[in-house]
Order: structure tokens, then C-alpha cells, then sequence
């Protein structure tokens, strides 16, 4: 008898924990879906042991937008936790969110607890720090006013105070769990603000104010001892390559002149160890139009041409060191 009652326990608890999952993809479907009613797509949705993520293909520009994106993700969870709530409240003629006065040895109890998980899950989302949803709901409704950047130190500086506010109440009240999420936050808080300020950056900086107008042309039938030359004493590492009629045809990535160094294989000509994407980006493009079209082609060096003249290339690593020295 008992082993029985046991093995139903099991498999309702497994249930539990399955409709948990369901929820908190059903909350990432919200954000998703009210990404798309603003024209923003979601790459993917991804699920952990501590939460979910819709990883959408950009931010919203829009504060108001970010709002609703973000704010419908709880919403479901409030609108599944208030129907299932009600609902086992007619049924059962109790309501609950404290785990203590649940009875599971009840079947019904365990659909009766997806009301609490839900609410809860609701309430645990708008805590307003990053990378929790409430944080960006403080942004997005601080961006109104100040602007994004500065709302997002804003944010920040309040995620983090809460933070060493869990911390502290989780060790005076020997709560391990509370104080972890306390540590958590404070970590993620100032990761929200460097990613926002860089976005920025990216945003506002032109192709044709970093971009590298010295720049070595390699063709078809270089050997790799010239492109390693290059790479040590110019200290170049991406090229375009060029056929010969003096066209475009590929480029050279770092990771192609280290292998050829470590492989040994420096007999080869650039033909012979070279992509063959290539992609044209203007002076007058920001830095952030720029990476998009070189993730779509998948190129880590670009040509900048004015007017069909090349007049230098950006590459990956110009970028990089570029928000390196605006944000340090
Ligand atoms: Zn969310």
C-alpha cells in the first residue's frame, strides 16, 4: 500500500516539475510572441534548472516596447496562477501560496500547487534588478524619462542594493538560498550596464571613424610567408584577398594564418587557405550595421568602399579595441 501510494507520489511530483517547465516556457512564449508584434524575431528559447531565456535578435529601441516584451513574460505567469487559483479555490474551497499547508498525499493538491509556483514565479521575475524581467521593466519605464543608458545605471545601482540587501538578510536569517540570489544579481547587475553602453557605442560610431586606411592587399597567388610577414611586422591579422583582376574574392581570417603557422604549413599561397566570403560596408554605416553584416556573411574582416572606392577595411579586432578604450 504504502509503495503505491509512493509510486504515484513519484510520478506526480515528476509531473509537477514537468508543468513547472511548461510555465516557464509558456512565459518565455510571451516575451517571444510580443517581440514579434513589435518586428522583433526570437533566435531561440532556452531553458536551465534556474529559469528560461527567449533570446531575441535585437533589443527593442523603444523603452516603451521593451516594457511590454518584458512585462508580458510574468504576466502569463500571473494570468496561469490566477485561473488555476481560482478555479481549485471553487473545487477545493482553499487557497495558499505557503508550501506548508499543502497536503501531497491529495492528488488534487499537486494541481492545486500550480497556482503558488506560478504566483511566485510572477512575484520572483519583477524583482526590479537584471538580469531579472523587473529590472528591465524599471529601465525600460526609467528610459521614458532619462534615457537608456543612464536609466540602466539606474537600474543597476538598484539591482545591486537589493542585492547586498538579500545577501546580508540571508545571512542574518540563515537563508543560503536568498543570499546566493543576492550574489547572483550583484554579479549580473553591472553586466546590463557595460552590454547597454557598448550597444550605445556601437550605435553612434561611424565605419569611417575607425576604420583602417593602411591596409596590406594580398592576391590569389601570395604565399602564406608574405601574409605571415604582414601579420608579425604590420601587425595585421585579418586581409582581403584579391584575384587578379584586382576584384574582392575572400579574406583571411586570423585563425587561418595561426593554423598555417602552427601546421607548419607555410608553402601554401593565400588561394589555398582562405574563405571566400566577402562584404562591403560604406564610411557612412555605424559600427553596429557594420557587425551585423559581417555576422551575416560570416566575415571577421570587412571591405569600406566610398562611392565603389575602397578606402580601407574594418576589422574585428579595429572594434574591439575601440570599445575597449571608450569604456575603460
Ligand atoms: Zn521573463
Amino acid at each position: 500500500m504504502t509503495s503505491d501510494l509512493k509510486s504515484w507520489q513519484a510520478c506526480a511530483y515528476g509531473g509537477l516539475i514537468l508543468t513547472m517547465f511548461f510555465c516557464v516556457v509558456l512565459h518565455e512564449f510571451g516575451h517571444a510572441l510580443t517581440a514579434k508584434r513589435f518586428g522583433i524575431q526570437t533566435k531561440d528559447i532556452i531553458l536551465s534548472p534556474i529559469g528560461g531565456v527567449a533570446r531575441l535578435h535585437k533589443m527593442p529601441d523603444q523603452p516603451l516596447h521593451e516594457f511590454y516584451i518584458t512585462i508580458a513574460g510574468p504576466l502569463v505567469n500571473l494570468v496561469i496562477g490566477s485561473l488555476v487559483g481560482i478555479i481549485m479555490y471553487y473545487v477545493t474551497g482553499h487557497f495558499s501560496l505557503s508550501v506548508d499547508t499543502y497536503n501531497f498525499n491529495e492528488p488534487l493538491e499537486f494541481v492545486r500547487f500550480i497556482a503558488p509556483i506560478n504566483l511566485t514565479l510572477f512575484m520572483f521575475n519583477l524583482i526590479p534588478a537584471f538580469p531579472m524581467d523587473g529590472g528591465r521593466i524599471l529601465r525600460s519605464l526609467l528610459a521614458l524619462k532619462i534615457g537608456k543608458i543612464k536609466a540602466t545605471k539606474l537600474a543597476s545601482l538598484v539591482g545591486k542594493t537589493l542585492a547586498v540587501g538579500f545577501i546580508v538578510f540571508g545571512i542574518f536569517n540563515q537563508q543560503v538560498i536568498l543570499s546566493l540570489i543576492g550574489l547572483f544579481i550583484f554579479m549580473m547587475a553591472g553586466k546590463e550596464y557595460d552590454q547597454t553602453k557598448i550597444a550605445d557605442i556601437l550605435s553612434k560610431t561611424y565605419v569611417k571613424e575607425i576604420l583602417r586606411s593602411h591596409f596590406t592587399r594580398f592576391h590569389t597567388s601570395d604565399p602564406y610567408t608574405r601574409i605571415i610577414e604582414a601579420y608579425y611586422q604590420q601587425g595585421e591579422h585579418y586581409f582581403l584577398v584579391f584575384d587578379s583582376l584586382g576584384k574582392i574574392c575572400g579574406n583571411i581570417p586570423k585563425s587561418f594564418i595561426k593554423d598555417t603557422i602552427k601546421n607548419q604549413t607555410t608553402e601554401k599561397t593565400a588561394d589555398q587557405m582562405m574563405s571566400d566570403k566577402y562584404a562591403v560596408v560604406s564610411p557612412n554605416q555605424t559600427l553596429a550595421e557594420a557587425i551585423q553584416i559581417m555576422r551575416n556573411q560570416g566575415c571577421s574582416i570587412v571591405a569600406v568602399e566610398d562611392n565603389e572606392i575602397l578606402i580601407g577595411v574594418l576589422d574585428k579586432e579595429n572594434i574591439e579595441d575601440y570599445i575597449q578604450l571608450k569604456t575603460s
